[in-house]
């Protein structure tokens, strides 16, 4: 059995590797050029811990290749995963334009049965379209070849994904016909004989699932962001409420730290596409919408915390430590220190900014205001001669730093810690105007 990943982003290059280390046959096609090329001199062209040694593992095993060649793609495999984007369009909803594009490219090159397996996060429905898109190019082939549509989202964690594809929670698999779940058992055949909860279910339900479970992790940290909010005014400790609120095992621990808002590529779009979907049927879902915009507001938030504390930030010097939307990861897509940096930065403010991974995207996606910020080459040179320091991203080596060589470095002593990095070292009171989030 050969299988098919098309698009090599955070999902499909991180599948298609895992699927090759599982023993199996795997083309990986991608419509950028210059990625294959990366891949094939074996440069991985995203950063993800422990991706490289693997990817380098299976293609010297044989069971890897990288092409652009998505004739040659869809003709040789059995399985076809489809793992392109569905970024937001302007009213929320996702746009469908690249999946539908493959689905055109699987119905012009199909020889023969397949399954295509839709990883891609997509609104109910997508399934059908993707069949109905394929079937009509096979019509206008005046071919008739038989092929089955799988749903099989995908759960990785940017950062942890080679972890979570190796031994994830749970596999989704909504079909149709069982000839298709069959053969997606054996695609998953060692995760299947290693007792890894399965879902079989019907398609519509497992589109759903993925958009259920980002909505209601993203519900769950709008919520503890709330209750920071709450603790700073009442004087509690928002770590240790949601401690206590963890160790119930009705609500559990994760997911439950406050910070300067959730980012990244899934919650942001997936919320809002979900709210629109509901809008489709003509049902509001206020709680998602509700999480939405505490999230805009809780970004805001920071800005104007970091403003009010300073007396204003006109003409003065901000560090910026950790850009990405979390640590281990690159990955700049809707990071919240993109509001947060926009903010100060519209208040006058200057930025100094260092992320161990994100610098290179950050600095087209900030590219409006690049007179702004100066990018450093490491934590301490951000802070030199900065009046405040703000951590926006948990960067383990942030957690290192020296507070003592920060303050001699820097000019002012305003210390915004957005991630409670530092929160438990007695020294950072002494030294800076300490403020840490939903706690004294
Ligand atoms: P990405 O933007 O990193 O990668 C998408 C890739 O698809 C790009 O390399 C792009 O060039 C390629 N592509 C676009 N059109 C193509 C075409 N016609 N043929 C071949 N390749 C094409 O996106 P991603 O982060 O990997 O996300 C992919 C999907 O998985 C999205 O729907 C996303 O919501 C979902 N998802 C993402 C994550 C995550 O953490 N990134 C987790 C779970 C699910």
């Amino acid at each position: 059995m050969r299988i098919g990943v098309v698009g090599t982003g955070y999902v499909g290059l991180v599948q298609g590797v895992i699927l090759a280390e599982f023993g199996l046959d795997v083309i990986c096609m991608d419509v950028i050029e210059e990625k294959i090329t990366m891949l094939n001199q074996g440069i991985v062209p995203i950063y993800e811990p422990g991706l490289k040694e693997l990817m380098d593992k299976n293609v010297a095993a044989g069971r890897i290749i990288f092409t652009t060649d998505v004739k040659y793609t869809v003709e040789n495999c059995d399985v076809i995963f489809i793992a392109v984007g569905t970024p937001p369009k302007d009213d929320g909803s996702a746009d469908l334009k690249y999946v539908l594009e493959v689905a055109k490219n699987i119905g012009t090159y199909l020889n023969g049965y397949k399954v295509i397996v839709n990883k891609s996060t997509v609104p109910v429905g997508t399934g059908q379209l993707v069949k109905e898109t394929i079937q009509t190019v096979l019509n206008e082939r005046g071919e008739e070849y038989p092929f089955d549509i799988v749903s099989n989202p995908e759960f990785l964690r940017e950062g942890k994904a080679v972890g979570d594809c190796l031994k994830p929670d749970r596999v989704v698999i909504g079909y149709e016909n069982e000839r298709a779940a069959e053969l997606m058992k054996k695609v998953y055949d060692v995760l299947y004989i290693n007792e890894t909860p399965f879902v079989f279910t019907d398609i519509a339900t497992a589109e759903t699932i993925k958009y259920a479970s980002n909505a209601f992790l993203a519900v769950k940290i709008s919520f503890i962001n709330e209750m920071a909010l709450l603790a700073e005014k009442v004087g509690a400790n928002v770590q240790e409420i949601a401690r206590a609120m963890g160790m119930d095992g009705r609500i559990s621990p994760k997911f439950l730290h406050a910070g300067p808002g959730y980012g990244g590529s899934c919650f942001p779009k997936d919320t809002k596409a979900i709210v629109d979907i509901g809008r489709q049927y003509g049902e509001e879902f206020k709680v998602i919408q509700g999480a939405i915009e505490a999230n805009e507001k809780q970004k805001q938030r920071m800005v104007e915390k970091i403003v009010d504390r300073m007396n204003g930030v006109q003409g003065k010097t901000i560090a910026i430590l950790g850009l990405s939307f979390k640590p281990e990861t690159d990955d700049m897509r809707d990071a919240p220190s993109i509001d947060i940096i926009n903010g100060l930065v519209k208040n006058g403010a200057k930025i100094k900014a260092y992320d161990p991974q994100g610098m290179k995207e950050a600095q087209w996606r900030l590219e409006n205001i690049a007179d702004s910020i100066q990018y450093c080459e490491n934590e301490y040179a951000a802070v030199e001669g900065a009046d405040a320091t703000v951590f926006i991203t948990e960067w383990h080596q942030f957690r290192g730093m020296s507070l003592n060589r920060m303050k001699d470095f820097m000019k002012g002593d305003f210390v915004f810690d957005l991630r409670n990095i530092h929160v438990k070292d007695r020294n950072v009171r002494n030294l800076f105007q300490y403020y840490p989030l939903g706690r004294s």
